[in-house]
This record gives C-alpha cells, sequence and structure tokens, in this order.
C-alpha cells in the first residue's frame, strides 16, 4: 500500500478566499440546529462496512501522509488555496482501485478571535475553534466525463455504468450525512426524505429510486471540517462501494445462470498468478472525487452564498478531466477503447468460448475484450444492479430489442382481431418456425455454459422438432415457453400488458429476441406475418436515443440556498417521473442525474415521449420558468452504441447553442448523410414539431425529393414577409404530394399554422425557413421509417 502525492498546480491565492469574514453580521443562534449523530460509522451494511485489513493499511497510509510537505497534511495550513492530486492505491481483495482524489482546502480559517466574539454572542459551540458554518461540496464525475462513462456495446452496459455512478454518489451524500454536523442539506433533497425528518436509517431506499442521483452533493456543515476530511470520507465510500460491488459479483450467482461468471476470471487468475496482469485493477483516476469546502457564515444570505458558489465553482471545476490510459501497454478496450483489457488474448478467447454469445460477443475475427472499467459494468454491476432492482425486468433490452418494439406492441395492442384472423396465424406461425429453432438453440447454449445441461437439452429438443415440423410453435412445451420467457429480453411494459392475454401464440411471438427480427435468413416469413397483420408501418431497423437537459441549471443552483434547496427537490421529483414517462413510452431509462435525461426509445413513441418529458420538466420547474433543451438522435440498431452516444449528446448541445428551450432532432441513416433539425420545443401554444409531423402524415415521401437542401437557405432575411413566401412553397410542393386521401383543406389549413410559428421556432440566429425545411425532410424520412408513430400532437 503506498500513497503517491503529485502536486500537478498551484493557483495563487485568490482575493475572494480570504475576504474578511463579516465578524458581527452573525445574529442567529444556533436554535432549531439538530445535527446527526457524527459517530462516524454507517450501519452494519455490506456495501458500506470497511473490509479488514483496509482499516490497519488505511491508517498507516494516514500516518504515512502527514509527513509529506503538501496542503493536504498541516504543511499546507495557512499557504492559500492549492490544489492537489491524491492518487491512492488499494489493493481490495481481487481490485485494485485507484481513485483520485482532488483534495481543495479553502486556506486559512479565520482569525482566532472569532471564536471570542461568538462567544460573547453566545453563539460560540465549539472548544477554541471557529464554528462558521461551512458549505462542502462533493462532485464525483466519472474520467471523460458521464458521456465517456455511458459508452458501452450494450444498453445494459451504460445502464449499469449509470447505476453504479448514481449509487456512489448516493453512499457518499449518506455518509457525510452521517459524518459530519450537517446542518442543511441542500443537494439532493430526496423526496420525502428530508434527513431532518428522519433518521437517517430511515433514509428512503435508493433501490427505489433508480438511477435518479445527482452527481453532487451540497451541504452546509456546522463546525470545523476540512476539504481532505471531506474528500477522504467520499473517497472512502467509493472504495467501499466498488470493492463491495466486485465482492458481490464473485458470491452471488447470477439470477439467469446460477453460476458465478466469476469462476472463469478466478480460474485465469490462479492459472497465472505471479504474471503481471494477474489482477482486475481499474484504470487510475476512473472515478474522480473533487471537494471543497468554504465558509458560509450567513447560510441564509443569498450574496454569501452566491460568492460561496462561486468559489467552490473556481476549486472544483466543471470538467472532468481525462484519465487517459492508452499506452501503458496491453490492446485497448473493444467496448470504450479508452483503458488496456484484462488479461491477455488466450484469456478472452478461452472466455467467450465460455460464455454465452449474449454476454461476451464473438464474431467473426475476433471476441469481446474488456477493461477493468468495462469488465466492472457488464459482469459485477450488472449483476449487482440486478439482484437490487431490476427483479422485475428479466433482462436489458438491446437495441434491437427498442427497434422492433413498435411491431410488438402493435401486434399487443391488436390481438383482439388478429388473434382470430386464420391468415395471420399461419404466417405467424411460418416466422416463428423459422426463426424460433435458432433462437431456442441460442439459449441452450447459454444454459449449456451456466451448466444448466437438462434444460439445454429439452431446449434443444424442441428446436430440432420445430425444424422438423413436428411441433408447432403454439404446442410448445409450458416449460420451454417458461424459458423462453425467461431468457428474453422485453420491451419494458410489454410484459406487464401481456399478462392479460391468455394464447401462447402471442407470448411465444413477442419472446423472439429483437436481433432475430433483423435476421437475413427469415425474410420471407418474416414479410408474410408483417403483411398478414398489416404491419409493415410499423417495421424499422431504427431506434432513437433523447439526452434532454435543463437550461441553466448551474445559474439556478447557485442563487440561494432555499432555490437550491427546491430545484434539487423539483429535478429529482422530476427525475423520478422521468423514469415512469420513458417506461411508458417502451423506452429504457439508461441515465437521469435529475434535470438530465438520457434514455433509449422505439420510433413510434421517441416524440411523444420527448414531449412528455418536457412538459414535465416545465410543470415540474415552472417556479423558476424552467427550460430544457433536448437532442434526438434517430439511429440504426446496428450502429456502435458509443458512437450514438455521442450523437445524442452532441444533438442537445446544437439546441442549446441554437438558443436553448429547443429540440433538436437528427437522422443518421446508413449510408446517407446526416439530417439535423432544431425547433423550439413550442411557439404560439403549437408544437413546430409536431405539426411538421402531422403535415409529413398528409403528403407522399416523394414530397422529400422535391425539398431540395438548404431550400430557403439564405432566403430568410432578403424577404419582407417570409411568412408567405414559405406558405405558398411549402403548400405548393404538399399540395403537389398530396398522400392518399389527405384532405386538402387539412394541408392547407396545416401549412398556414405552420408558416405562423416558423420564424418563432426556429434557432435565435440563422434561417428559420432553412431549418423548417431539413426538419420537414426529417419528418418524411421518418414517417417512411415508421409511419404509425406518434407526433405529439
Ligand atoms: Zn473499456
Amino acid at each position: 500500500m503506498r500513497y503517491r502525492l503529485r502536486r500537478l498546480a498551484h493557483r495563487p491565492p485568490s482575493s475572494t478566499s480570504s475576504s474578511p469574514t463579516p465578524l458581527l453580521s452573525r445574529t442567529e443562534t444556533g436554535e432549531g440546529r439538530r445535527s446527526f449523530p457524527s459517530d462516524g460509522l454507517p450501519p452494519q451494511n455490506s456495501a458500506s462496512t470497511r473490509r479488514s485489513p483496509s482499516p490497519s493499511r488505511k491508517e498507516a497510509a494516514t500516518a504515512r501522509n502527514a509527513h509529506l510537505n503538501c496542503p493536504l497534511s498541516s504543511g499546507g495550513r495557512g499557504s492559500g488555496p492549492s490544489r492537489s492530486y491524491l492518487t491512492c492505491e488499494v489493493i481490495a481483495g481481487v481490485a485494485k482501485v485507484h481513485p483520485t482524489v482532488r483534495v481543495l482546502n479553502r486556506g486559512p480559517g479565520p482569525p482566532p478571535g472569532i471564536a471570542l466574539i461568538k462567544l460573547i454572542q453566545g453563539e460560540w459551540r465549539g472548544a477554541g475553534v471557529s464554528r462558521v458554518p461551512k458549505l462542502v461540496t462533493v462532485r464525483l464525475r466519472p474520467s471523460g466525463g458521464i458521456k465517456t462513462w455511458l459508452r458501452g456495446r450494450k444498453l445494459a452496459d451504460s445502464l449499469a455504468a449509470s447505476w453504479l455512478l448514481g449509487y456512489l454518489v448516493y453512499r457518499v451524500y449518506e455518509r457525510l450525512c452521517r459524518r459530519l454536523d450537517v446542518e442543511r442539506v441542500l443537494r439532493p433533497v430526496l423526496p420525502g426524505n428530508h434527513p431532518f425528518e428522519k433518521k437517517p436509517d430511515n433514509l428512503e431506499p435508493w433501490e427505489t429510486r433508480g438511477c435518479v442521483m445527482p452527481d453532487a452533493v451540497e451541504l452546509v456543515v456546522d463546525g470545523d471540517v476540512s476539504a481532505e476530511e471531506v474528500a477522504r470520507i467520499a473517497r472512502e465510500t467509493v472504495e467501499d462501494v466498488l470493492e463491495d460491488v466486485l465482492k458481490r459479483g464473485r458470491e452471488t450467482p447470477w439470477r439467469c445462470h446460477n453460476v458465478s461468471l466469476y469462476e472463469p476470471l478466478e480460474d485465469w487468475w490462479e492459472r497465472t498468478s505471479g504474471r503481471s496482469a494477474a489482477r482486475v485493477e481499474l484504470p487510475p483516476g476512473l472515478i474522480q472525487v473533487s471537494a471543497a469546502v468554504v465558509d458560509l457564515e450567513e447560510p441564509d444570505d443569498e450574496e454569501a452564498y452566491r460568492e460561496a458558489v462561486r468559489r467552490v465553482a473556481s476549486l472544483v471545476g466543471t470538467r472532468a478531466e481525462v484519465m487517459d490510459a492508452r499506452g501503458s501497454g496491453g490492446q485497448p478496450c473493444s467496448v470504450c477503447g479508452t483503458y488496456p483489457t484484462v488479461g491477455d488474448r488466450e484469456f478472452w478467447e478461452e472466455l467467450s468460448e465460455r460464455l454465452p454469445p449474449q454476454l461476451l460477443k464473438r464474431w467473426e475475427g475476433g471476441f469481446e475484450r474488456l477493461c477493468a472499467a468495462c469488465l466492472l459494468k457488464r459482469y459485477f454491476g450488472t449483476h449487482v444492479i440486478r439482484s437490487w432492482y431490476l427483479e422485475k425486468i428479466s433482462w436489458i433490452p438491446s437495441t434491437a430489442e427498442v427497434a422492433i418494439t413498435p411491431v410488438k406492441v402493435g401486434i399487443l395492442n391488436r390481438w383482439e382481431e388478429l388473434k382470430d384472423d386464420g391468415g395471420f396465424r399461419e404466417a405467424a406461425l411460418g416466422f416463428l418456425r423459422e426463426v424460433l429453432p435458432e433462437q431456442l438453440r441460442q439459449i441452450a447454449h447459454y444454459l449449456r455454459c451456466v451448466k444448466e445441461v437438462d434444460r439445454a437439452g429439452e431446449l434443444e429438443e424442441a428446436a430440432k422438432d420445430l425444424k422438423r415440423d413436428r411441433l408447432e410453435p403454439e404446442g410448445l412445451p409450458e416449460d420451454v415457453r417458461k424459458e423462453l420467457h425467461r431468457l428474453t429480453p422485453k420491451a419494458p411494459r410489454l410484459d406487464e400488458e401481456l399478462g392479460d392475454v391468455e394464447d401462447s401464440l402471442i407470448e411465444v411471438l413477442l419472446c423472439v429476441e429483437g436481433r432475430f427480427w433483423y435476421d437475413p435468413e427469415a425474410p420471407g416469413g418474416l414479410r408474410e406475418l408483417l403483411e398478414a397483420g398489416d404491419l409493415e408501418n410499423l417495421y424499422t431497423p431504427y431506434y432513437a436515443l433523447l439526452k434532454l437537459d435543463g437550461d441553466r441549471m448551474g445559474e439556478l443552483f447557485s442563487r440561494d440556498p432555499e432555490t437550491t434547496r427546491g430545484a434539487s427537490r423539483a429535478t429529482i421529483e422530476f427525475g423520478l417521473k422521468a423514469m415512469r414517462i420513458v417506461h411508458g413510452h417502451y423506452g429504457v431509462l439508461l441515465y437521469c442525474g435529475g434535470d438530465d435525461v438520457f434514455a433509449a426509445l422505439p420510433l413510434h413513441t421517441a416524440l411523444d415521449c420527448a414531449f412528455e418529458l418536457e412538459e414535465t420538466f416545465r410543470e415540474s420547474l415552472k417556479k423558476w420558468k424552467g427550460t430544457c433543451s433536448a437532442g434526438l438522435a434517430v439511429v440504426h440498431h446496428l450502429h456502435p452504441l458509443r458512437d450514438a452516444i455521442d450523437l445524442a449528446y452532441r444533438l442537445e448541445k446544437r439546441a442549446k447553442e441554437a438558443g436553448r428551450n429547443r429540440l433538436a432532432v437528427g437522422l443518421y441513416r446508413r449510408n446517407a448523410p446526416e439530417r439535423v433539425a432544431v425547433l423550439k420545443w413550442e411557439a404560439d401554444g403549437k408544437r413546430p414539431w409536431g405539426l411538421l409531423f402531422e403535415l409529413a402524415d398528409l403528403v407522399s415521401r416523394r414530397a422529400a425529393y422535391h425539398l431540395p437542401r438548404d431550400w430557403w437557405e439564405g432566403w430568410w432575411e432578403e424577404l419582407d414577409e417570409p411568412k408567405n413566401l414559405l406558405r405558398s412553397l411549402l403548400g405548393y410542393v404538399a399540395l403537389r404530394h398530396r398522400g392518399e386521401g389527405a384532405d386538402e383543406g387539412e394541408i392547407v389549413g396545416l401549412v398556414e399554422r405552420i408558416a405562423e410559428v416558423v420564424g418563432k421556432a426556429g434557432p435565435e440566429d440563422g434561417d428559420p425557413g432553412a431549418e423548417v425545411g431539413r426538419a420537414l425532410e426529417i419528418a418524411l424520412e421518418l414517417r417512411s421509417e415508421c409511419p404509425a408513430g406518434g407526433n405529439g400532437g
């Protein structure tokens, strides 16, 4: 165990940090304050209990640390604010964790005289130390920021990353509340759970709130606390949690597997012990902990609070550094591409043979090779999270699953009508006979991998029978059907709705995994099924990633303590609603820090979901007239997820740059240039995006070819009455390419309304006409992709 200290940068003492403390202005007494038992030890909980031999190591390290001449130790006192990095390595059983901790100190405390003055005022509660309230801020940032942290090959990777981060913050928050003399929690204010209303032991379990958690904790702490102490508590918590996740992953069998995935890793470690790579070492600086403590003489004084927040921001910074571990030898991870992989080539080759393809992808000429961070997310994170919370969701859907959801929902919604349709039943059985044997075989392979040999045998027999047409998919034995059900990803909510339907055909049909719906091997059966069920207009290989973020939230969180508290409560309540909204639209909520939401959605509900989220956001923050911006990236389900995440984040940024309070939609077709348009959520009480999608419903797709790109580019400002021109041009094209059975009057009315709002809907600078042209193109293309989608109207 060793601690290394590196001093990266020094800042000269800033004028603000040493501004004189208003000595006599503090009049409030300490009454009404209650504090936590600050004994320091959290309850006996495996997630937060330090295991031996860590304490002794820690003590030793602390002792060593004290010798070092740096601002973290006593030598730094009085030398002004400074920035240091403390890198510590903890060998925690199997893991070597290196959280990088940035410790920031405010520098000199108030002069000793203050204690005396306070005594005279009857406010002194300390013994010789200044008891000035402090604003304590801790921020947890993954290396490279949230976007990088969420990167993965599977949606499950991203979800696990998000949960892990939320859980870390929650634990840090909880432990700080226990250990410090907390006067007031500014954020996160968890609904119904103000620590003063309930004992910390009764904090609402994190599990029930899902991943909704901001990345920062802000507390007003009464009395003397140093940044290094706060950082130490946070850092220890991070270490404990990561260690615990690894441990749990090791001890608990996977829910669906009855076998520990840790086994092959264990084997490998044993075989290779003595070799340098024989450990899972989390990359250095994977989770960066920043802590700042500044004096807050008057917690209720707005100006003092603003000043304190400004000081914290200048200390903590706003961007996460990227801890790039490339170049330290080894292959880069095939999932994140950032860190070197764990183990060697042979290890992954062997592992990919032992593990089912759902868990570790093997493709022609290669296999997945993960770094320690991605390993933590996929194997340990996903597993532990599932055992905590995702009992209801047997599997986290894949991108293909999200993309095929419109068809599955269509079948479910129209089942009453389809179930008696002989043609549809025949087509459905044909499709199932084509794809089901392969799916059953893959599940059997999976079961064999996890040593459920009997079940695997049953499925293999059923697969053979299906292939020979001896077994009707409808007549699949009960236990085979159950196996299918248990091991197949389904869109959230689909399971609940299926609960009422008593028919094995639909059950089996919905159990066909997303990727089999895109299997080029079964084109005939699929086409017949779609035709017979009139489902073609729901079939699409595309899905959407939605990134939504509150506008100017930083400003809102730095006004005054009560606003911070209120806004924190409101954003977390919004986050909880967002979880339900996304779920209700058959989507997967991948991340939610309160005011920001990141979700994967099927195409037919994506726009409706975005509108509902925006409305809910506005409603939740109406006290402060809060608005939000969002990016909706429509991507192919085979598009690498980590790039797709980047696209959604980029779109959201574009919506902000165009003037905020806007929705940017981007269409990323394969082999086609990207299409992006940004429009306001609302103009004149109407939704411009909704109007354009409505128009796209009435117009044939050919219209898109007659809207040359950048049609209106540059014209807008030249015209006296641009909206008249827009009305004429749009009306001309729309009427000329009127869709079958579309009402002329309706088209004219829509064009009229679009022309009316468009000048108010476009970007703040630039050409609203061109934006509408691009938006209409996107709407037309998306409609041709998934015509039956909603339009938020
Ligand atoms: Zn990785």
